[in-house]
């Protein structure tokens, strides 16, 4: 099969990763073997090309937001039949016996796996996935829409969960950075009563759309909204932001910082988290999680504005990301209706 492999991450301008004929995957007993159709692209895929998290693999196919067919069965691989449409998303598996995994969070299991990390993902014609982890997708989604509700959508349904907001009716929610995720994020929160915040730095793409998805308010990156938040949700990876969207919190307001990496994050003064403000990460997510986000992005529905990408140009499409190139979420069509 056709795949991007990375042998040695680099900056993304170095293009690092190759696209080259490899040996389709065979499932083992509990695993399928499905044909990509179409791979969303991530900041965490760009976080792995560029060496941000350390190697897992002498080399690796990235890509964690899978859509696809099965084409093959593992002898013991559950109620999954050939050619039902599946999606595969960023965790791959987990131990299913450690504490996090017996108390409902396997999202932070001690020997999780990672799809496009721990191994390979789905810049490939074909990936195997654990069945158990595969999800069915809503019907309502054609393949290329339906990739980046796999990530970056279940993602920011996590993140609007961590918000910890209980009525989201009249709710005031923030969001920093406009991409894949928040573009979807802004729709659910807009679905449950929410008037949505939206500071990004790209005025022509990134607060247009925002505009166009119903921001109560769009802003630069550094501006302060003209209300206090009840929460925030920060999915631009930049640790300068931090004591940024505090400003704009109101008493007791959680912070909730969506990516798997962020810069460093500079000190700041007490009284910013004073009145019980609080601040939290995101990791990964629970498969229940992303049960319920496909449910309820099919009820609202969800639209994701995608711009596609040949497989064999994802160095292209990874550039895109870093410099803010892309309206919505990027897209990777390999075999895709
Ligand atoms: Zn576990
Ligand atoms: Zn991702």
């Amino acid at each position: 099969m056709k795949a991007c492999v990375l042998s040695a991450p680099a900056p993304i301008d170095r293009r690092p990763l190759k696209y080259v004929e490899v040996e389709t995957p065979a499932p083992a007993h509990d695993e399928v073997l499905v044909r990509v159709r179409a791979c969303g692209v991530c900041r965490t895929d760009l976080h792995v090309v560029e060496g941000d998290l350390p190697s897992r693999l002498p080399a690796v196919i990235p890509g964690h937001q899978i859509v696809g067919e099965v084409s093959a069965l593992g002898s013991d691989a559950g109620t999954l039949a050939l050619g039902d449409r599946v999606g595969i998303a960023w965790l791959r598996r987990t131990c299913g016996a450690c504490r996090f995994c017996l108390s409902g969070r396997e999202n932070l299991c001690e020997r999780a796996e990672f799809n496009g990390w721990s191994a390979h993902g789905g810049f490939a014609e074909y990936i195997v996935a654990p069945a158990d982890f595969v999800y069915s997708l809503p019907a309502g989604f054609q393949d290329l829409q339906a990739a980046p509700l796999l990530c970056g959508g279940i993602i920011g349904y996590r993140s609007l969960h961590l918000a910890g907001i209980e009525n989201w009716s009249g709710a005031r929610l923030g969001i920093y950075g406009f991409g894949a995720a928040g573009h979807v994020v802004i729709q659910v929160a807009r679905a449950r009563g929410a008037e949505v915040y939206v500071c990004t730095r790209d005025r022509a793409r990134h607060q247009a759309l925002a505009t166009e998805l119903g921001a109560s308010w769009v802003g630069d990156a550094r501006d302060v909204p003209p209300v206090r938040l009840d929460a925030s949700i920060i999915f631009a990876p930049a640790g300068e932001l931090v004591p940024v969207a505090l400003k704009g919190l109101a008493k007791g307001g959680m912070l909730v910082l969506g990516g798997i990496h962020m810069s460093p994050i500079p000190s700041f003064d007490y009284s910013l988290v004073y009145h019980e403000r609080m601040i939290r990460s995101v990791a990964n997510n629970t498969r229940a999680d992303g049960r319920e986000f496909l449910a309820e992005a099919a009820r609202i529905p969800v639209r994701t504005h995608v711009q596609t990408f040949r497989l064999e140009d994802a160095n292209e499409a990874l550039m895109a990301l870093q410099h803010d190139a892309i309206k919505g979420a990027a897209v990777l069509m390999i075999d895709s209706n």
